[in-house]
């Protein structure tokens, strides 16, 4: 790399809430930027007022907060190059459109859009898609046909114009990428793109986004694929500006596809597959809304994890990484060109892997506030307690409260199919055995009771299991769960003798079958 100091961007634009897609662009910005010691800047792209859509700026700032990916400079930040939302420099875009127009690289265009969709129209009737190119431009209502006088005069009586670039007729541009190699693409098939509109006093993305990048001293751009079409005109922009020298170097980050491999991941896959394609929970202005990572119960650092791990590979067969191991692994050239598959059930796993590895007085809190939703106030110690009797059995935040409801409200109701199982009149009497035993006891602890009750089962050959199941079924409703005489002892000798007596009031004394 040559020694110009890296910095790169995230560009999104306030149309809705950030794609996981969109979150993922960040992150490799944001990696390429650590790793190399460089800035990472985040720019709001807000001039196409049409798609504007209030309040998804701030979703994206909060998204990026929730996954720890910090920009040094930006909107929130400030920064040399400030103002760093596109519609607050709408002064400086007007000027650079005009330097094309002057040394022949764009021209002014006034037709309207009756004139524009009768010329679609027309095209389609006969078979074809409608091109404002090479073909059409000396034909339109155009700089390139209209006299200086007539232009200037349309100008000042206030008609409507664009400045539109003036594409080469039939040139190969070579490009490159630094994910996908070197690209030629022939510019006969491309048209002259729209880059200013008086209308709305406002530069089209393709100008905003090269000027902004020339004048924030941008190194490398990393976007998504859904770009690479429009790499051409990019390269013919920073050519005909002058700027060649100092152009980024690009990368276009492959789709994330979804689970079932063809077509891009959307909000319906998700909505059909049960998982969220949005980072944080949205609603619309119009009230529709969107789940998110966050609100169905991932921890950050998984949701990056998993993320950091769809398009790139280390190269080795690990799969954990912290942000720091990330930042030191990541490399441009281990970014895969093809789509990567999403797996939902790989976005799981991933947060099973981080929830198993948070300590129980880490989760305590989160517990807690569940537990207050259900009106059971408890401590943070004995949330951090249940929270160890069942944190291996949790994937998702929210699972924490199903697994250890039962630890701190008795069961109102028994599970008819463990009840038709196990409460037996056999199990029934083997279990007022055992409750007797646990009478016995000043206080419940079930290391000292365990080796009583194995001495028991054993000189009686009794079934070991189905007493447990038993117990169980009377403690918390239902015969699968955690170690039983571990919940006995967290709910302790009265509440578990009290447990039993109500299973017995409501199950009676079991079949006989
Ligand atoms: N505003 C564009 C977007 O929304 C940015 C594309 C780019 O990074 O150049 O994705």
């Amino acid at each position: 790399m040559s020694n110009r100091r890296v910095r790169v961007r995230f560009a999104p634009s306030p149309t809705g809430p950030l794609h996981i897609g969109g979150v993922r662009t960040a992150l490799y910005n944001y990696l390429f930027a650590r790793q190399h010691g460089g800035d990472f800047i985040v720019r709001i792209e807000d001039t196409d007022s049409q798609r504007f859509v209030p309040g998804a700026e701030q979703y994206i700032f909060e998204a990026l907060k929730w996954c720890g990916i910090n920009a040094n400079e930006g909107v929130e930040q400030g920064g040399p190059h400030a103002p760093y939302r596109q519609s607050e420099r709408r002064d400086i875009y007007l000027r650079y459109a005009l330097q094309l127009v002057e040394n022949g690289n764009a021209y002014y265009a006034f037709d309207s859009a009756q004139t524009l969709d009768t010329l679609r129209r027309e095209a389609e009737a006969n078979g074809s898609a409608f091109a404002y190119n090479y073909q059409v431009r000396n034909k339109l209502e155009t700089s390139l046909r209209l006299s200086a006088d007539e232009v200037q005069q349309r100008i000042k009586r206030g008609d409507n114009w664009v400045i539109r670039f003036k594409m080469p007729e039939n040139e190969d541009v070579e490009m490159d990428d630094l994910i996908r190699g070197h690209i030629t693409t022939n510019t006969a098939s491309l048209d002259d793109k729209v880059l200013y509109k008086s209308a709305d006093s406002l530069p089209t993305y393709h100008l905003a986004n090269i000027v902004d990048d020339h004048l924030m001293e941008i190194s490398h751009v990393i976007r998504g694929e859904e770009w690479l079409p429009s790499l051409p005109l990019h390269y013919l922009l920073y050519r005909a500006f002058g700027w060649t020298n100092t152009q980024p170097q690009f990368a276009h980050l492959p789709l994330l596809l979804k689970p079932q491999g063809q077509g891009k991941l959307s909000k319906r896959d998700g909505d059909k597959m049960g998982f969220p394609v949005f980072p944080l929970h949205w609603k619309s202005p119009e009230g529709e809304e969107a789940r998110g990572y966050r609100e169905d119960g991932y921890l950050p650092e998984a949701f990056i994890n998993m993320l950091a791990l769809l398009g790139w590979n280390p190269g080795t067969e690990q799969e954990l990484f912290s942000m720091d191991q990330l930042i030191a692994a990541f490399t441009l050239d281990r970014v895969g060109k093809s789509g990567a598959r999403f797996n939902p059930d790989k976005a799981r796993w991933f947060n099973a892997q981080y929830l198993h590895r948070c300590t129980n007085e880490q989760l305590a809190p989160e517990l807690m506030a569940m537990l207050a939703s259900i009106g059971v106030s408890t401590t943070p110690d004995r949330a951090a307690k249940a929270i160890g009797l069942i944190k291996e059995r949790a994937t998702l935040l929210p699972d924490l409260l199903p697994l250890t409801e039962r630890l701190f409200v008795a069961p109102s109701a028994y599970d008819q199919k463990s009840t038709d199982k196990f409460w037996k009149a056999d199990n029934v009497r083997l279990l007022n055995e055992l409750k007797a035993k646990f009478d016995a006891e000043t206080q419940l602890i079930a290391a000292n009771i365990e080796p009583k009750i194995h001495e028991w089962v054993k000189g009686n050959q009794l079934p070991m299991g189905q007493i447990m199941n038993t117990l169980r079924l009377a403690i918390i409703g239902v015969s699968q769960g955690p170690s039983i005489l571990d919940i006995c002892e967290f709910i302790g000798k009265a509440e578990t003798l009290k447990r039993i007596e109500a299973a017995l009031a409501t199950l009676g004394e079991g079949r006989t079958a």
